[in-house]
C-alpha cells in the first residue's frame, strides 16, 4: 500500500499546529531514497522542511503521527512522551524483522495429501457444508512424526492445521478424520478467547457446534476405542 502523500503532509500540518514555536512556519514534506530508517527536519528561511525516509511508504497514519512529534520534539527541544517513542519504534522493529519470521518453507514440510487420506479436499467439503464455504483456508498437513496424544492441532499465527498421522492409516474411518479436521476448522473460525487473564481455546460455543457435528458421537467412540489407553487428545 503506497502512503497518500497529501494525507501525510496534512498531518504533518497539524501536528505543527500542536507546537506553539512551529505555529508561524510552514512545514514541508517529502521523501527520500536514504538507504537506513533516516529522517531529518531542518527550520530554513521560514520553512520546515522534513525529510522522511521512502521506507516509511505504507506505514499506518498513527505511525506518521508519531514520528511527526518525534521530528517537532526534536528540533524545538521538546521532551519526548514516551508512548511516541514506543509507536514509531515498534512499526521500526516490525519492518526490520528479517523474513524469516515465518518461514513458507517451514510450512513445506507439511503436506495434505497422505498415504490415505487428502486432507485438501476433506476441507472444502467440510467448509461447504458447516462454514458456507467462507472459512478462509490454512495450510493443512499431517504430522510428521507419530504423535497419539496429540491427533490434532490448529496453529493460529502460522494458519496451519496439523492432524497427525497415526489417522492416516487403512483402518481408520473417514469420518473420524472429518471429525478431526472440523474441530481444527472451528479453531479457524473461533479464536481463542481470555477469559480473566486466562485462555480459552475451547470456549462454550466451541463446544456447543463441536457437538452439533453429525458424527460427533460415532467418531469419538471410535477414537476412545483405539486411543484411550494412548491418552489421545485434540488441541
Ligand atoms: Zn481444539
Amino acid at each position: 500500500m503506497k502512503s497518500d502523500f497529501s494525507g501525510i503532509q496534512t498531518l504533518a500540518e497539524e501536528i505543527k499546529e500542536t507546537f506553539q514555536e512551529a505555529r508561524t512556519f510552514q512545514v514541508w514534506v517529502s521523501f527520500y531514497p536514504y538507504r537506513g530508517l533516516k529522517h531529518t527536519i531542518r527550520l530554513r528561511q521560514g520553512t520546515i522542511f522534513i525529510r522522511l525516509s521512502d521506507r516509511m511508504n505504507g506505514a499506518p497514519p498513527e505511525v506518521y503521527r508519531a514520528l511527526f512529534v518525534i521530528l517537532f520534539a526534536k528540533l524545538f527541544r521538546y521532551r519526548i512522551d514516551a508512548g511516541w517513542r514506543r509507536l514509531y519504534a515498534d512499526y521500526v522493529a516490525r519492518l526490520e524483522q528479517p523474513a524469516t519470521a515465518s518461514p513458507p518453507a517451514d510450512l513445506s514440510r507439511y503436506q495434505s495429501a497422505g498415504r490415505y487420506y487428502d486432507l485438501d479436499p476433506l476441507f472444502d467439503v467440510l467448509n461447504r457444508d458447516f462454514f458456507s464455504g467462507k472459512l478462509p483456508k490454512p495450510h493443512l498437513g499431517w504430522s510428521r512424526n507419530n504423535s497419539t496424544t496429540r491427533l490434532g492441532f490448529y496453529d493460529a499465527d502460522r494458519k496451519l492445521i496439523v492432524v497427525s498421522q497415526n489417522l492416516d492409516g487403512r483402518k481408520v474411518p473417514a469420518y473420524v478424520v472429518r471429525y478431526i479436521l472440523y474441530h481444527e476448522m472451528l479453531h479457524v473460525a473461533i479464536p481463542v478467547e481470555r477469559v480473566n487473564g486466562r485462555r480459552r481455546i475451547h470456549p462454550p460455543h466451541f463446544k456447543a457446534l463441536e457437538q452439533a457435528y453429525p458424527d460427533y458421537e460415532r467418531a469419538r467412540q471410535w477414537l476412545q476405542k483405539h486411543f484411550r489407553k494412548r491418552g489421545w487428545r485434540l488441541f
